[in-house]
């Protein structure tokens, strides 16, 4: 599993920065217009930018859920809770954990 959330941080950090504020907090980075252009050209390349952000956004948010969920499951083997759901207290059927190791519920409280 920290292997899955390291390159989950390098998938992110193409386009997005660590908050150093907020501790696994990522900030999508917004694209640097140039301004060394001019007239329809520069409009066209911003445009084009900020639908490429767009684009971004729910990726890096997906990306960055994912990798809160695997260090919380790092944090709980440390601990010894992991495995056990949140909700009810009873422990995750093996085969979800294999398909999502960051599951933080059971089946019937996911
Ligand atoms: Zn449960």
């Amino acid at each position: 599993m920290e292997k899955e959330a390291k390159s989950i941080e390098k998938e992110l950090s193409k386009f997005a920065k660590k908050d150093d504020k907020v501790k696994g907090d990522w900030d999508t980075i917004f694209p640097r217009f140039n301004g060394g252009e001019s007239g329809s050209a520069a409009l066209e390349k911003a445009a084009d930018e900020v639908e490429e952000y767009s684009t971004l956004l729910p990726i890096e948010y997906s990306l960055e859920m994912k990798l809160k969920n695997i260090n919380l499951a790092l944090e709980k083997i440390k601990k010894g809770e992991y495995g056990i759901c949140e909700k009810c207290g009873k422990e995750i059927d093996e085969e979800r954990l294999k398909a999502f190791p960051e599951a933080r519920t059971c089946n019937s409280c996911k």
